[in-house]
């Protein structure tokens, strides 16, 4: 009889979680993931890559393709500024296909999926509480893939409505006039350029002496280049001062 109830279990259900598991499997494992939410795909699919590349591709088509047929989701009469329900409404309909996707890989491949949240009682058993409801498990190999929370600046608390954090911002229900992006990593310039481009007046603040610093200087100056492009044409990002100066003592200003 096997000693343990999986040879492995993935905690999170992400992309991280979900390949393992998937892997272990086909090589012949007894495998489970484990996931706190109702759904599989982690961020990924709930409020990461997923929904926000969906989101960009909304706001790409609002304005790169102005007459849009009328069946079309995104269509707004004639240049009008589309609202957060018809820019979302699409997104939620990409992440339930991209759940059963996720969904069905797992199943075929037999992977149990347990919706509850786990933690370790030992290194080999996981206690699992979902709705109130307990039990364990056991496995021979833990694979912890539980992925990633967005910082909080300090002293400024996220409350859902006024100060939200990326996770939260495809749940606001009217395109705001104004948006101050604290962050000026990936995510921050993603979502800033695309509010920009709604027309929101977006302020981008970060501390650095230069946004995305692992990015090659030029790239980084160009990109900035297009903001304010965006910014003459729709009163958009505004990135601050100390890049300006930045890129002035680099020299690389285009
Ligand atoms: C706005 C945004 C845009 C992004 N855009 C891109 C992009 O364009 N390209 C790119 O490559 N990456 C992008 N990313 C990053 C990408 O989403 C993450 O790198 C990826 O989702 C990480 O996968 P993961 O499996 O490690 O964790 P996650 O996807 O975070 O999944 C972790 C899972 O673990 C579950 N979990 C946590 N704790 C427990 C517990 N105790 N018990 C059970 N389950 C638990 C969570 O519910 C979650 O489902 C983006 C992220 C964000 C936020």
């Amino acid at each position: 009889m096997a000693r343990y109830d999986y040879d492995l279990v993935c905690i999170g259900s992400g992309p991280a979680g979900q390949r393992a598991a998937v892997q272990a499997a086909k090589v012949g494992k007894r495998v489970a993931v484990v996931e706190k939410q109702r759904f599989v795909g982690g961020i990924c699919i709930d409020n990461g890559t997923i929904p926000s590349k969906t989101f960009r591709e909304a706001v790409r088509r609002v304005y790169s393709r102005p007459g849009l047929e009328v069946m079309d989701p995104f269509a707004t009469s004639g240049r009008s500024r589309p609202t957060m329900q018809q820019l979302v409404g699409h997104v939620h309909r990409v992440i339930q296909r991209e759940i059963s996707v996720v969904d069905d890989a797992l199943t075929r491949n037999d992977v149990k999926i347990l919706y509850a949240r786990g933690e370790f009682v030992d290194p080999h058993t996981i206690r699992l509480e979902a709705e109130g409801e307990r039990r364990v498990i056991t496995a021979d190999k833990v694979l912890v893939a539980v992925g990633t929370r967005p910082g909080e600046p300090r002293g400024m608390k996220p409350d859902g409505r006024t100060v939200i954090t990326s996770d939260d911002i495809l749940g606001i229900e009217e395109l705001p006039q104004t948006m101050a992006v604290v962050g000026a990593g990936v995510i921050g310039l993603e979502y800033a350029s695309m509010f920009a481009a709604l027309g929101v007046r977006v302020t981008v603040i970060d501390a650095r002496e230069r946004p995305l610093e692992f990015m090659d200087y030029e790239i980084v100056d160009e990109l900035m280049h297009q903001l304010r492009k965006a910014t003459s044409r729709s009163a958009a990002a505004t990135p601050s001062k100390r890049w300006r100066s930045s890129r002035r003592r680099s020299g690389k200003d285009c």
